[in-house]
């Protein structure tokens, strides 16, 4: 069975209506939206951004509410869920934030950030049990138990991502939301908080939805990777295979920004032109067309779906094959 199946989600924000307005518009963030997550996966969700993707990532995890489809997780629909019925399930996903520091609070010293989540949830029995629980997590993500009396400015942005994993493993989550995790650190720091979430994933079996705009990373970490332009998931599929022959236009010319390690391996840049368009007026058709460097007039007027190519692989093109 999978963790988590996303059917039809939609996200449309009501937009400030003029004084004399008109009809109601909507911010389509997420526009019918289904994938799913396996136990101890990795989903890589790509996209520029303005694409979405942390709206759909704080969807699933219930952060942002959806406006229509179902979020079922371990057999269970909690789309509909809230307050203490909601609260409850909490401690089965977790958040990881790209913003260490603004996600931490300063006037807590790291023993009660972590400990807060434990009180939360009831997982100590005791002070003396909840110290031990925290001194054990520090030394999961790589950091001294001495640390836990520090307060977050006292550490490095790589060190203060490592207290946000520590804080969402405390409660021992089937499920991550990573949203941009490394995107504010440096390239080596980067490359160790990646190796951890794999370790942690590895020992624990907690599956990630891995939000970021660098294809590069997601390439790294995922096992399947998703697209998303203006709302809407336009390829899916294994991310080797996907990075090795996108099929879709726009992970085509993601994929030619990606640097490649090998000097003398060949690849041209495709540099899309403009930028995505508004979710509030997209364009008819294929809404990738005002960009897109293939566009046929077809792609004008007629919505390519999102079809299966081939076993796990889906694009939303009018000439994939
Ligand atoms: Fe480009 Fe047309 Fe394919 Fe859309 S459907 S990605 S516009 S070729």
């Amino acid at each position: 069975m999978n963790l988590l199946e996303i059917q039809n989600l939609k996200v449309h924000f009501p937009v400030q209506q003029r004084l004399f307005g008109g009809a109601k518009e909507f911010v389509r963030a997420v526009d019918d939206v289904s994938f799913s997550i396996a136990p101890g996966e990795t989903v890589g969700l790509v996209g520029e951004s303005g694409c979405g993707k942390s709206t759909l990532g704080r969807a699933v995890i219930k952060l942002v509410e959806p406006t229509a489809g179902r979020i079922v997780f371990e057999g269970e629909d909690i789309a509909g869920l809230s307050g203490a019925e909601l609260r409850a399930r909490r401690h089965r996903f977790q958040m990881i934030f790209q913003d260490p520091i603004g996600s931490l609070d300063p006037r807590f010293i790291v023993a009660d950030i972590i400990g807060e989540a434990l009180d939360i949830h009831g997982l100590a029995a005791d002070a003396a049990a909840r110290s031990q629980r925290i001194d054990t997590l520090l030394k999961a993500v790589g950091l001294d138990p001495s640390h836990a009396q520090r307060y977050p400015h006292e550490f490095s942005g790589g060190q203060r991502q490592r207290i946000g994993i520590a804080r969402a493993l405390a409660v021992e989550p089937k499920l991550i939301v990573c949203d941009e995790p490394v995107s504010a650190l440096d390239v080596s720091v980067q490359a160790q908080i990646v190796n951890l979430l794999q370790d942690l994933q590895r020992e624990r079996g907690i599956a990630y939805l891995f939000v970021a705009h660098d294809l590069a990373v997601v390439k790294h970490i995922s096992h399947r990777i998703l697209v998303m332009y203006l709302g809407r998931i336009v390829e899916a599929g294994e991310a080797r295979s996907l990075c090795r022959a996108p099929k879709h236009p726009y992970t085509q010319a993601l994929l030619s920004a990606v640097p490649v390690v090998n000097p003398d391996a060949k690849r041209q840049r495709i540099v899309l032109t403009g930028d995505v368009p508004s979710p509030i007026h997209p364009p008819g058709g294929c809404p990738f067309h005002p960009r897109c460097p293939v566009a046929v007039a077809r792609c004008k007027t007629e919505v390519p779906p999102l079809r299966e190519l081939e076993p796990g692989r889906q694009a939303a093109c009018h000439l994939a094959g």
